[in-house]
């Protein structure tokens, strides 16, 4: 009896596994044409300064897929494909290029000096001269080195390895600014905090979602504004998504936020009709 359940089980397994790849070569046949067959596309979410006059300071891309085939695939789903595959390379590169290139012509149209900030893979570090591409992109583009911000994870910086901290050094002395994304949720080890020139710290949105009520994250969330501070890191909080979290976070000095409670992330037309017409108007009245 046991055996057949044994067996059952086997089946159930093997089953699912070959639905699962399956479904995983689908997607990377898809994800090959999306570049080409133009289904990525660009969100922007604004970031705001939370001390002072609370404005516009900032904004993350955020790549979006809509395939012809498999309909809208969230970026959790499709960038770890694409990093195994090697396609977040010219993924990347499309999105620094695109990301650059409307964050100049922001500046340009509506004389706002926001920054852009862009996810950057460990993979593209890895493989990839990041510092000649991003000195190329900026030279196409002409934006200044200081609006951009890349965002990288703890899992580039574990990596532990001399040509990503060399990378990391030459895009610091080029004038762009280095934010460690998902703060808290990757390895434990704070000594890269200290070896590595970052500007910016992103409190992972986990660590936000239960404030003001949950002790704990109130604890850890205090305590990593503190040090981050003493390190001469500016504190972003992700994932803010009511009032009572804003103004707590605004209490310990937390000096962005982003999230829902501000805005979702927006496409180019919205982005400019919502966040950039309005801080205009603001800027010309006051
Ligand atoms: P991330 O860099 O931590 O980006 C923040 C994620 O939180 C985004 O998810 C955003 O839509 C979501 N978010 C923002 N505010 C809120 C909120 O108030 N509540 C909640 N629940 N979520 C919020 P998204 O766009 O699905 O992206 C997921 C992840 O995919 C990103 O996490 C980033 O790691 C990766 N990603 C996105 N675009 C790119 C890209 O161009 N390149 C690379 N390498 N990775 C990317
Ligand atoms: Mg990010
Ligand atoms: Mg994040
Ligand atoms: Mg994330």
């Amino acid at each position: 009896k046991a055996k057949d359940h044994g067996r059952d089980c086997f089946q159930f397994y093997t089953s699912v596994m070959h639905q699962h790849a399956k479904a995983r070569s689908v997607l990377e046949s898809a994800l090959h044409k999306a570049l080409s067959n133009r289904e990525l596309s660009l969100v922007y979410q604004p970031i705001f300064a939370q001390l002072g006059s609370a404005e516009v300071v900032g904004c993350e891309v955020l790549l979006r897929w809509k395939s012809e085939l498999l309909g809208h695939v969230s970026p959790e789903q499709f960038i770890p494909v694409c990093e195994e595959l090697g396609l977040i390379l010219p993924i990347g590169e499309w999105v620094l290029y695109h990301a650059c290139s409307q964050a100049k012509a922001w500046q340009d149209n509506y004389g706002n000096p926001l920054f852009i900030a862009v996810n950057v893979s460990s993979i593209q570090f890895k493989r990839q001269d990041m510092v000649e591409l991003v000195k190329k992109v900026l030279r196409d583009t002409k934006l200044e080195a200081k609006y951009l911000t890349l965002e990288i994870t703890e899992s580039v910086l574990v990596d532990n390895s001399d040509k990503i901290l060399a990378q990391l050094k030459a895009l610091r002395a080029l004038g762009v600014e280095l934010a460690i994304d998902d703060f808290g949720t990757g390895y434990s080890s704070l000594s890269y905090l200290k070896r590595f020139p970052l500007s910016k710290l992103k409190i992972d949105r986990t660590f936000i979602r239960d404030l003001p009520e949950d002790e704990e994250d109130k604890a850890l969330v205090s305590a990593i504004i503190l040090m981050a501070h003493k390190l001469n890191l500016k504190v972003i909080a992700e994932g803010v998504e009511t009032p009572a979290q804003c103004m707590f976070l605004k209490g310990l000095l937390c000096d962005m936020t982003q999230g829902y409670f501000h805005s979702k992330p927006l496409n180019q037309s919205d982005f400019e009709e919502n966040i950039l017409t309005t801080a205009y108007h603001k800027q010309n009245h006051n």
